[in-house]
């Protein structure tokens, strides 16, 4: 196949977690076989996207705008959530996942990823400076209690884990105290699989 449509979409498969040429080429042929009317819808909502999804400037979640009346997400901006308490993920579906388990009351934050253990630059690989912008203004607000650190148990998970712990240090002079989720059995291998229980009682053992 020589067809430069159809490279530059393997290109950009490419780019996708997890995907490499193989499943690329895979996804570019499936596209070939579809109706025009499936490229359509495919179309469409890639192009719709950028403009129906927001991200919260607070959590840095990806939310549809119309769940939100302001700028912020409906998480952030609902008032009945506990602001003692800002639990940080890796990514959005381990939020989605803890959210809908209906474990945990608090408020969030997002970090876009792990820190890689020989990374040398990690604050180029998640979201440092909007954390440490956001806990500037969570303790100016004053109610900010607990951080909770909520990342995967894996080799990553805990480097990770370490430079959180680094990141919110300068934090604690004020009374704040920082916690991880507590590891019982499978818990926290996978935050975005994890089912109610094992989320519930990794909340409660944190330490
Ligand atoms: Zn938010």
């Amino acid at each position: 196949m020589r067809s430069n449509s159809f490279q530059v979409l393997i290109n950009l498969f490419m780019k996708f977690p997890g995907i490499g040429s193989r499943q690329a080429r895979r996804f570019a042929y499936y596209l070939l076989e579809q109706d025009t009317s499936v490229i359509q819808q495919f179309i469409l909502a890639l192009q719709n996207l950028k403009q129906e999804v927001a991200q919260c400037p607070d959590c840095f979640r990806f939310f549809a705008r119309k769940t939100s009346i302001g700028e912020r997400c409906e998480i952030c901006s609902d008032t009945d959530r506990d602001r003692s308490l800002l639990m940080i993920v890796e990514k959005d579906a381990d939020l989605e996942n803890v959210r809908k388990a209906d474990v945990y009351t608090g408020l969030f934050f997002v970090l876009g990823g792990l820190v890689p253990i020989l990374d040398e630059a990690p604050e180029t690989k998640v979201r440092s400076r909007q954390l440490k912008a956001y806990l500037t203004r969570l303790m100016k607000e004053g109610n900010l209690k607990e951080i909770i650190i909520a990342v995967s148990a894996n080799p990553d998970g805990d480097h990770t884990a370490n430079y959180l712990h680094e990141l919110c240090a300068p934090f604690q002079d004020t009374g704040l105290k920082i916690t991880e989720l507590g590891r019982g059995l499978s818990t926290g291998s996978e935050l975005e699989y994890s089912d109610r229980d094992t989320l519930k009682s990794a909340i409660t053992n944190r330490h």
